[in-house]
């Protein structure tokens, strides 16, 4: 199947004929039609009509490396030929599946080395959920079950995952959500901060996890998670005062801290993982998107020695998926994870690209009538709306306003994403200096139609 064999008529017709697309509001597809995405290179994908457009979010947040890298395609390949399936339940392993625990060892914050694999983040998540409660269970506190999270959380779409989660949106299509799952509030200085400095604020913010303990009785809570920096939420990077708070409540109740590095892992905020850039000490740690690039599905969730060693303990871990540790997505992550080492993408984010693109989107964010603040950690970046800079309020849901600058960026052939009102940025690790100039102006014209819509 070639992408030139239909039309991009013919494709939308074939597509609205047969797929439901996930996240995507079908009136809105039967409004502008899908754009059907036939090729990609380096930082860009070409549509079926030919257009080049810059991948301002790296596909979902995960092409970290970018497209077209031959060496992994050929991990791929190579592992396909030689076993192309072998699990890894009732006592085996497939060789890619060993090396890739040993790569990934040599990446992760220290004592962070046994990892579980899955599939997706929503997966991870689902196993950090199941491996706490059987931590807790092995420990003989069986009654510590309930997870805290957090409001605009995002930790996947299976339904213990949007349980976890805290997105009222997606909440609102179960109408009824697991039990065992409670939330405080996000760390969003911008909208809830008030009167308050910056580090006040992730104090209250921190301290709302310790009134949610002390209200369930520490004895009932298993663990607390969060991302980083929030990413779906709308790239909501805490005060440097959260973190550490945190971590100091999760030690004083004895509750056990899971760092979802789905988004942040991987190179984005400029170290392998987020908890190194805000110096959290997690005993669970969810992985997915960077780990491959996006090449092929694969997940984990690494776990330190504590945890591991009482599931090591523990019996029958009666947990795992058919394609835990499928053996080409290992393949390829080892390759990823290799290309990354070689090409020092980590420290080329931390050093050279992301300060850059930071100073060009802080110019821009200072700059704009509607651009209330830059926010978010290396290369991960939300540009907060607003109608009244000075007044710090938001464009409302009615105005949709993200929405409206998002298609004016695509017409543009810059891809970037709107949540809420936040535009959100999370470019691939191998972006230059001139692809930053190339989005950043793309995103000024963007912003220039949207503010001239409204003004
Ligand atoms: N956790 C975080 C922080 C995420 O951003 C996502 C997806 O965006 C997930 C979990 C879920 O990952 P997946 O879509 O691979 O299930």
């Amino acid at each position: 199947m070639s992408a030139q064999s239909r039309s991009t008529l013919e494709w939308q017709q074939l597509d609205s004929a047969h797929h439901v697309h996930p996240f995507t509001d079908p009136k809105a597809l039967t409004k502008r039609g899908v754009r059907v995405i036939t090729r990609a290179d380096g930082a860009y994908v070409w549509d079926s009509d030919g257009n080049k457009i810059l991948d301002g979010m790296a596909g979902l947040w995960c092409v970290n490396v970018g497209y077209g890298r031959q060496e992994l395609v050929d991990a791929a390949t190579r592992q396909m030929q030689e076993l192309p399936y072998y699990n890894s339940f009732f006592q085996t392993a497939t060789p890619s599946q060993i090396e890739l625990g040993q790569a990934l060892a040599e990446v992760t914050p220290p004592g962070l080395d046994h990892f579980f694999f899955a599939n997706s983040g929503s997966e991870a998540n689902d196993t950090v959920i199941r491996i706490a409660r059987h931590y807790w269970h092995l420990k003989g506190k069986p009654n510590k079950r309930t997870f805290i999270a957090r409001t605009m959380g995002y930790h996947g779409s299976t339904l213990a995952a949007v349980s976890l989660g805290g997105m009222p949106h997606m909440h609102a299509l179960d109408k009824v959500l697991l039990p065992g799952f409670a939330h405080i509030m996000h760390p969003h200085w911008y909208t809830l901060g008030g009167t308050l400095s910056r580090s006040e604020f992730g104090i209250v913010a921190a301290r709302a996890l310790e009134d949610k303990i002390l209200e369930l009785g520490p004895d009932n809570v298993a663990a607390f998670i969060g991302e980083p920096v929030q990413g779906a939420g709308g790239v909501i990077d805490p005060p440097e005062t959260y973190w550490p708070e945190i971590q100091r409540i999760c030690r004083k109740y004895d509750i056990l801290l899971v760092a979802d590095e789905v988004i942040c892992g991987f190179g984005r905020t400029g170290q392998w993982f987020g908890s190194q850039t805000f110096g959290i000490e997690p005993d669970l740690m969810p992985m997915a998107k960077g780990l491959s690039s996006g090449y092929l599905p694969i997940s984990a969730v690494a776990m330190n020695k504590r945890v591991f060693e009482a599931v090591n303990e523990g019996g029958l871990l009666a947990h795992g998926y058919t394609y835990s540790g499928h053996p080409a997505a290992c393949a390829v992550a080892i390759a990823n994870i290799r290309l990354m080492q070689r090409e020092k993408l980590v420290e080329r984010v931390r050093e050279d690209i992301a300060p850059y693109f930071r100073a060009r989107l802080q110019e821009l964010a200072d700059d704009h009538p509607i651009v209330g603040e830059l926010r978010g950690s290396g290369l991960l970046a939300g540009l907060q709306l607003v109608k009244d800079k000075a007044k710090r309020t938001i464009f409302t849901t009615e105005d949709d306003a993200a929405n409206k600058c998002r298609d004016l960026c695509l017409d543009h052939h810059l891809i970037m994403r709107a949540v809420g009102q936040t535009m959100v940025l999370s470019p691939p690790l191998i972006i230059t200096r001139a692809q930053v100039d190339e989005l950043v102006s793309k995103v000024k014209i963007g912003l220039d139609l949207t503010a001239r819509h409204f003004g």
